[in-house]
């Protein structure tokens, strides 16, 4: 069970269907922004469970929804629609399968998950398409395998964001630290508890092939905004200075 896991902090059925009546009767909204061209947020106000939000990834070819929401309502499906539509959807890992089914039902969509986490999916989960490594979802739109925090822990590579200089959507695999200037690797964010140099390493090796210069983590802030991919560089190197104890 999810939230039994080290890694998990949230209140158990936080994220559930059922609680979403209950939750748009305490006066949460969907709550929608246009992060950058082809790029939505959708979150929820106030904020529900561990407030991350949604990113709508938009191409000619069709759509994809990043790490859903745990709050849905009509507004957020009609945002969707307003965009197109939706054609899959998908998590960085487990903590954020917790509305995937309802968001999949909503639309008819394709949910894809690593098939190294897909038991962390509910029994009864339709449409499920299970892929390891690399999946290019949508063209130029790719989903990355990196490890780490889960063993399925992914990346989504949006070659056309940043202005066509690249972006990541990250969850929890990269985690952008408040500065805005550096990230992380972590095995628990709650607990504090690390990654491994060799779980590092595989992160940083995972994205290292791909072109980007911006990175979203799981939250509205913090973002890493311009020059990702050598931050992501320099901040994996110095991880693992700490971890060998040689940092100085
Ligand atoms: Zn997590």
């Amino acid at each position: 069970m999810v939230c039994a896991d080290e890694r998990q902090w949230l209140p158990p059925g936080g994220q559930r269907w059922t609680t979403l009546a209950e939750l748009a009767a305490a006066g949460h909204a969907a709550d929608v922004r246009t992060v950058e061209p082809g790029l939505t947020g959708i979150g929820a106000d106030p904020p529900v469970a561990i407030g991350q939000r949604s990113l709508l990834v938009t191409t000619p070819a069709g759509n994809v929804l990043w790490d859903p929401s745990g709050f849905i309502d009509d507004d957020a499906v009609a945002a969707v629609r307003a965009a197109g539509g939706l054609r899959f959807v998908t998590a960085s890992h487990p903590h954020f399968y917790g509305a995937i089914t309802s968001w999949a039902d909503a639309f008819g969509a394709e949910i894809l998950v690593p098939a190294d986490d897909a038991a962390w999916l509910r029994a009864g989960d339709q449409r499920v398409r299970t892929w390891s490594g690399v999946l290019e979802v949508l063209p130029a739109v790719t989903l990355i395998q990196c490890g780490g925090h889960f063993p399925g822990s992914a990346v989504l590579h949006w070659a056309a964001g940043a202005d066509g200089r690249g972006v990541l959507l990250s969850g929890d695999t990269i985690f952008v630290t408040p500065g805005e200037d550096r990230v992380t690797f972590v095995w628990s964010a709650p607990n504090r508890l690390p990654l491994s140099e060799a779980a590092v390493t595989g992160v940083w090796e995972a994205v290292r092939p791909y072109r980007f210069d911006r990175v979203y983590g799981g939250w509205w802030t913090p973002v890493l905004r311009a020059g990702a991919w050598e931050t992501v560089q320099r901040s994996a190197i110095r991880y693992i200075e700490h971890l060998r104890g040689t940092a100085s």
